[in-house]
Parts: structure tokens; C-alpha cells; sequence
């Protein structure tokens, strides 16, 4: 699953197109807040959203995430240490996630029926789904974690998410984890979403990272400076909310926790060389420091629920009743 660190940067080789109105609260009104990687940031002066512009277009962002993995890599290539990967190529830490995920949809939406992936990857998730009673379906344009079977025991099908066989009011949610910072074209995924559920139907939105995280304040993050044009959106709980809003969801809860990237970067980093994965996964899994380090996480997760400043946000939001 993981993917070799490589060479330098490389630029991306497409077309690109000027963001006109916020992604989120739809006004025209921003300035340049940062560049990053050679990408322009524009800042909302509305609602704070942060996004990418000029960014790539639709197609040249489908065409890059159907790209081999290998090319993929190389075509998005950032310097971090991508924790999911080190922790979770790993297949028990991808389901442990998942599994919480789900148990949280679940008790949110409290009832399981008929469950939708944005960007299933290999399927782990709906997997798990499927083992805990919910039917299933996804959609993702990446075809180096395509597995035939599975893609049909799960309804995955690879393609982009409109050009994909779907009935419309059909799911009683809609799941996506680290998926959405990624769209060139936030509104018009999340109104099709919208129209896919039924009426009272669950948005759940996994992993969005935070620009109001602590670790960005401090400086220590890499979710902005590693990745335009990896990540074209930088929401906050208040553009989050602000959008889906707009778009006309109802009871919208945020929440935002963690900091573990950063922290076990921090920890695992060693004067610039990356130890090896089976060392980290052994010193965070069966020793010690790593009973140690988990027992942090759950108190900071706490307290950054609290305050605001998790690095990432989970947000859960209602297709109204009626339409
Ligand atoms: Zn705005």
C-alpha cells in the first residue's frame, strides 16, 4: 500500500481553473491568504474558508486519482509521513477506524439500512459495513485497489461519482473519510450526495482536516503545508457548517479531534530518516511508550472536542424529513 518517497516535487502538468465564488458560503469575496507548493491560497473574508485558486480542473484531478499507484505517488508527491499508511497499510488499523466511524454513523443515525461510500478506496470500510448487517455501495476512480470480487460483493464500482449507477433517494447514508478537501467541486458532489439519500437520510464526513487545529497554529501541522494540490479546501468548523447550511442540510453536529500524525511524526522522525514501519507499529501497538502515547491521544482528543482545535472534523448532518 505504501507508497516510495521520491525525488523532488513535482509540478502539476494540467490545466487549471480560477475559483470564482467560496466553495462554502458561495460569496465573491477573498484575498490571498498564502502560497504553498506554488499554489495560490485564497481566504474567505466571509466565512474563512481557505481553498486553492487558480486549482486543477475536474478532469485533470479524475485523470490523476485513476493514475496507477506508483504514478499516482509520484503525480501528488508530498514530504510527510503518511500515518495511515505506516500504521495502516496495516489492515487492523484501517478497520479499527472504520469500525468507529461506523459505531459513531450508527448511533447518530440510529438505524442501519442502506450505506454510500464517496471514495471507497479498496472497500475496507463498506466491508465492515457489510459484516455489521448495512448494504452497500461505493464509488471510487482509483484502480490500483480494485479487486473484482470484492468491488461486486460491495457494489464499488470505478468511476467518477456521476458517472456512476446510482438511484437517486435511495441510501440512508452517505459516508466519506479524508475525501471531501480533496473535490475541485464541493458543492455540486455535496448536492448530489444530497439528492442519493432519502429524505432524512445521514451525511457523515470523516477526516476533514482542520485549519483551526492547534498543530496548525503552532506550526506544526502538515495538513496545509504538504498538500495543494493534494488538498484544495481548508475548512474550519465555521466554513464547514456555513456550507452545508447553504446546501440545505439540517441538524449539522461538528466535532474535531486528533493530532496523531503530527504527534507520531514528531515522535518517529528521526533526524530525517522515517524508521521502519514494524518498529513503529510495534512501539505503538504492544509496548510501553505506545500504551503511553495512545492514553494521550484519548485525553487530547477531549479536550480538542472541546475547544475546537483537533486537526481533524467529523461532521454529521441530516437531508431534511421533507423536501
Ligand atoms: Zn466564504
Amino acid at each position: 500500500m505504501c507508497g516510495e518517497q521520491s525525488g523532488g516535487r513535482m509540478t502539476f502538468p494540467t490545466e487549471t481553473v480560477s475559483v470564482l465564488r467560496c466553495p462554502a458560503c458561495g460569496r465573491n469575496n477573498s484575498r490571498q491568504w498564502k502560497t504553498l507548493n506554488g499554489w495560490r491560497l485564497e481566504k474567505c473574508t466571509v466565512c474563512g474558508m481557505i481553498y486553492v485558486s487558480p486549482r486543477p480542473s475536474e478532469a485533470s484531478l479524475l485523470a490523476a486519482y485513476a493514475l496507477p499507484r506508483d504514478e499516482y505517488d509520484n503525480f501528488f508527491h508530498t514530504e510527510y509521513l503518511d500515518t495511515d499508511c505506516f500504521l495502516g497499510g496495516e489492515r487492523v488499523w484501517i478497520a479499527e477506524k472504520a469500525r468507529e466511524q461506523l459505531g459513531r454513523l450508527h448511533r447518530i443515525l440510529q438505524r442501519k439500512g442502506k450505506i454510500f461510500e464517496l471514495g471507497c478506496g479498496g472497500g475496507q470500510f463498506l466491508e465492515i459495513a457489510a459484516a455489521e448487517g448495512w448494504e452497500t455501495a461505493g464509488v471510487d476512480p482509483g484502480d490500483w485497489v480494485r479487486s473484482s470480487e470484492k468491488d461486486e460483493r460491495l457494489g464499488i464500482q470505478r468511476c467518477s461519482l456521476f458517472e456512476a449507477r446510482l438511484e437517486a433517494g435511495s441510501f440512508d447514508a452517505v459516508f466519506m473519510a479524508s475525501v471531501l478537501e480533496h473535490i475541485a467541486e464541493p458543492e455540486r458532489y455535496v448536492v448530489y450526495l444530497q439528492r442519493l439519500l432519502k429524505n432524512g437520510g445521514l451525511l457523515f464526513i470523516s477526516g476533514l482536516p482542520n485549519v483551526q487545529s492547534l498543530t496548525i497554529l503552532l506550526g506544526i501541522d502538515r495538513w496545509i503545508g504538504g498538500h495543494p494540490p493534494l488538498h484544495l479546501l481548508f475548512f474550519s468548523r465555521r466554513s464547514a457548517r456555513t456550507m452545508l447550511e447553504r446546501l440545505g442540510f439540517a441538524d449539522i453536529s461538528i466535532r474535531s479531534y486528533g493530532i496523531p500524525e503530527t504527534l507520531l511524526e514528531l515522535i518517529f522522525r528521526r533526524a530525517g530518516e522515517r524508521v521502519r514501519n514494524d518498529y513503529v507499529q510495534h512501539v505503538y501497538r504492544r509496548s510501553l511508550v505506545g500504551a503511553g502515547i495512545r492514553a494521550l491521544r484519548h485525553a487530547l482528543y477531549g479536550v480538542f472536542d472541546i475547544t475546537g482545535m483537533g486537526s481533524v472534523l467529523e461532521i454529521s448532518c441530516f437531508k431534511p424529513p421533507v423536501e
